[in-house]
């Protein structure tokens, strides 16, 4: 993704991994090869991959710069952490603090993380490894949780099996670190960051999933965490990720979502859309594609 401006607010992209993955009947369980078929004159070559029939993917770190804050925005998977429940992610070793570091952050400059939901690839960089601890990466950083996401893996942190995001551990190794460290802030679904960028609640993904809009006055952006987790589900916005929580109140979330944004001047910022990544919604007779 190129970095992108919004008068005074930048946005740059951190990639952890990219590159084709999920079949698409395993990541959206729902899905139709034939209906995804109608749609390839718009999802390749960036989203979908005609060689393995595979989605392209990315996970990935937003780096928002406003004129009084530096903000990351999901945090990926992380090095080191136990994650036998995914190959890929099991003691993931990946340059992502040098990648920081090549946009001139460095990880005592970053003021607040923000997770869009508490799931294993949001969380991961939260904290690092050191002398055999997890301690919070950003050491000068507040984090900022959803109160009610929160509130849901205090009870289920425990949790392993891939219903409502495999877990694996990472509320032991991601988050509970964070608070022990005083560097987490349990905020409302609809908390003002600053004069630029606020959250709005979008339960559904998981209970507590937010959306962050950033409003700059001259050009308008949503980070959309996982409300959508391919750009498919814009053309079908009920097809839901086999990861969310309430099926019925994630597609109705999503379905809002892409109808609220259908040929606005708002760039979406998904999660997990691969380069370039940054796109708008847009309408084609009764057909929606999202457009980079
Ligand atoms: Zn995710």
């Amino acid at each position: 993704m190129q970095p992108l401006t919004f008068a005074d607010v930048t946005v740059e992209r951190v990639v952890e991994a990219e590159g084709p993955g999920f079949a698409p009947g395993f990541l959206l369980p729902d899905s139709d090869l034939d209906l995804i078929a109608a749609e390839r004159d718009w999802l390749e070559p960036h989203f979908f991959d005609p060689a393995t029939e595979r989605l392209i993917q990315s996970q990935h770190t937003f780096v928002v710069r406003t004129p009084h804050h530096t903000i990351l925005v999901d945090t990926c998977v992380g090095n080191d952490k136990d994650r036998p429940s995914s190959k890929a992610w099991h003691h993931m070793d990946t340059p992502y603090l040098e990648k920081l570091g090549a946009l001139g952050l460095a990880p005592e400059a970053v003021d607040f993380v923000l997770c869009t939901h508490l799931h294993v690839d949001h969380v991961g960089w939260n904290t690092r490894l050191e002398d055999g601890r997890w301690v919070p990466t950003f050491p000068n950083a507040k984090y900022l949780f959803h109160r009610e996401e929160m509130a849901f893996w205090e009870e289920h942190g425990d949790y392993v099996g891939q219903g409502y995001g495999a877990s694996d551990g990472f509320y032991e190794d991601s988050v509970l670190p964070v608070m022990a460290a005083g560097q987490g802030v349990l905020v409302a679904g609809d908390h003002a960051i600053d004069d630029r960028l606020r959250l709005e609640p979008t339960p559904g993904h998981s209970p507590g999933h937010v959306v962050m809009h950033l409003d700059s006055g001259e050009g308008r952006a949503v980070f959309s965490g996982d409300m959508l987790h391919h750009p498919i589900q814009v053309a079908q916005p009920t097809w839901n990720s086999r990861y969310c929580w309430d099926p019925e109140m994630s597609a109705a979330a999503r379905s809002a979502f892409v109808e609220r944004h259908t040929d606005s001047e708002v760039t979406i910022l998904a999660a997990h859309f691969a380069a370039p990544t940054a796109g708008r919604i847009v309408s084609a007779g009764s057909r929606r594609r999202f457009q980079v």
